[in-house]
């Protein structure tokens, strides 16, 4: 042995988890190179598909991340779905080290009758729709009813009620496609119910989301004043977002409108309004069986206090009609490769600070390190901590960087034996300026290429 050589690390995914990653290894250890793998041929994950269209200025991190990818000691690999086109063991054996952030490509369900019927989707297939991800562009949501209901109380589920109730030309200028722009200006969805299991106190979603969406124009929120009595009191030594939070709900429930703004309001078309302690239980079906009519929800009450505060059922039932539902009750991680253990309970890879359990060279980070909730800052806090845990270990001499390994040189001849042709950071970059003239005369930021195979077509695949 000649001692240590550069060490070689590989990145599965490329959201935020993967560019973070991949940013405080290159940052803090001047010789290692860090390849990204990424399944689609377009890279930036949940920033591109999860975003909403509407909030341009938290995909502005991917300027970070086109920083990282340009580095000559970086490499990104898109088009290749690891776990199929290549397994772990095969980058394990090419890389001295390797971190899984591939993310949550699943989604919770709620497990009940008529969750099948059309006029039900998940919310991950409804934002996937309308932010272009491939394998939700062929959708075409049913929007020809009037009310929707929305099954969670987190900040996902506010997107997609602002998205269905937003005026129009707030959308056209964003990169929401086109295809769902002119279904969403077909739509006929007016009023839009947010429901959960539990109460105000228990709410998932932020003051900023909370805010725009009662300042939303010609919206108008509804909002029990009964669910919110007591609650002043209940939240005064509670955490400052809470508080502020259930103080804007509260002011929201139970400001009268002054009569001038009431006529206002009178003409205002459409509405939004959250329902509290309402457990869904079946989707009903329409007479002929073929659609969705509404929801039989079970009234609950809430025992014990403040976020562990649990959903009982009292007995009671009501039934909520709509003809859209959209079910928002979270992502889900799933297992990528047998050789990678995998906590199905909690849809996680066991680690501990992102080192996978038991497999020595094996690290996660981002959603399916620790579940797939938090925001982007969230994601890097705990990917520079498995990247710091990856460091370490190149340091400590517990990852053997006197062995040197080939990293793509042999990842690539495997791909190449598979007829799997990757992507590269400049073939994306090609993809991006196409999108960006596309979206140019309509006044977009850009406008997505929906199909992958048109994707490869452009860049000569
Ligand atoms: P992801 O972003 O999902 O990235 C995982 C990547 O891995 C993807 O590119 C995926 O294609 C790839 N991949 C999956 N499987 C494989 C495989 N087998 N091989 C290779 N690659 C694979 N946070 C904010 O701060 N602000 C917001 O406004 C905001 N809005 C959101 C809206 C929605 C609808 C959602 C769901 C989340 C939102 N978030 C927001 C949270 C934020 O998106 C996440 O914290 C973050 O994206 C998680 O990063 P990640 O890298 O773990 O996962």
């Amino acid at each position: 042995h000649w001692g240590s050589c550069c060490p070689v690390i590989c990145v599965v995914g490329s959201g935020p988890a993967g560019f973070y990653t991949a940013q405080h290894i290159l940052k803090h250890h001047d010789l290692a190179q860090v390849d990204i793998y990424e399944k689609l041929p377009v890279p930036f994950g949940l920033v591109r598909f999860g975003v909403a269209p509407d909030h341009p200025e938290v995909k502005n991190v991917i300027n970070t991340f086109t920083h990282t990818a340009r580095s000559d000691r970086c490499a990104y690999y898109g088009n290749v779905t690891v776990g199929r086109d290549i397994t772990v063991g095969e980058l394990q054996q090419a890389y001295h080290a390797v971190v899984l952030s591939y993310g949550a490509e699943d989604n919770r369900v709620l497990g009940i009758p008529g969750e099948n019927l059309s006029g039900v989707y998940s919310a991950r297939a409804f934002v996937g729709w309308y932010n272009g991800l491939p394998e939700n562009r062929d959708l075409k949501p049913d929007l020809s009813c009037e009310t929707a209901l929305i099954l969670g109380h987190g900040n996902v589920a506010l997107d997609i009620a602002r998205i269905l109730l937003s005026p129009l030309d707030f959308l056209r200028k964003t990169d929401i496609t086109d295809c769902s722009l002119a279904a969403l200006a077909r739509s006929k969805v007016k009023r839009v119910w947010l429901a959960g299991r539990r109460g105000p106190l228990q709410v998932a979603f932020t003051i900023k989301e909370l805010r725009e969406m009662i300042n939303l124009p010609g919206t108008q929120p509804v909002l029990n004043p009964a669910d919110f009595t007591g609650l002043e009191n209940a939240v005064k030594d509670a955490p400052r977002p809470r508080k502020r939070l259930t103080e804007l709900m509260i002011k929201t429930a139970l400001e009268k409108p002054r009569e001038k703004a009431a006529m206002a309001q009178a003409a205002i078309p459409r509405q939004w309004g959250l329902k509290f302690q309402r457990s869904p239980q079946e989707m009903l079906p329409t007479t002929d069986g073929t659609r969705v009519r509404g929801v039989r929800m079970a009234l609950t009450r809430l025992e014990g206090l403040g976020d562990s505060a649990k959903a009982v059922p009292t007995g009671d039932m009501e039934e909520l009609e709509c003809g859209l539902v959209l079910s928002s009750i979270g992502y889900r991680s799933l297992p990528l490769d047998p050789a990678v253990p995998f906590d199905t309970q909690h849809g996680v890879i066991p680690n501990s600070l992102g080192r996978v359990t038991g497999v020595p060279g094996l690290y996660c980070s981002g959603w399916v390190k620790r579940g797939p909730v938090g925001v982007i800052i969230t994601t890097m806090n705990d990917s520079f901590d498995t990247a710091q845990s990856v460091l370490e270990d190149l340091q400590g001499g517990v990852l053997d960087v006197s062995i040197s390994r080939e990293g793509f040189g042999a990842v690539g001849s495997i791909l190449r034996s598979r007829g799997i042709r990757p992507v590269s950071f400049s073939d994306w970059e090609k993809i991006d300026a196409a999108e960006v003239a596309r979206g140019k005369a309509a006044g977009k930021p850009r406008e997505k290429i929906v199909d992958p195979q048109e994707m490869l077509q452009l860049i000569g695949h």
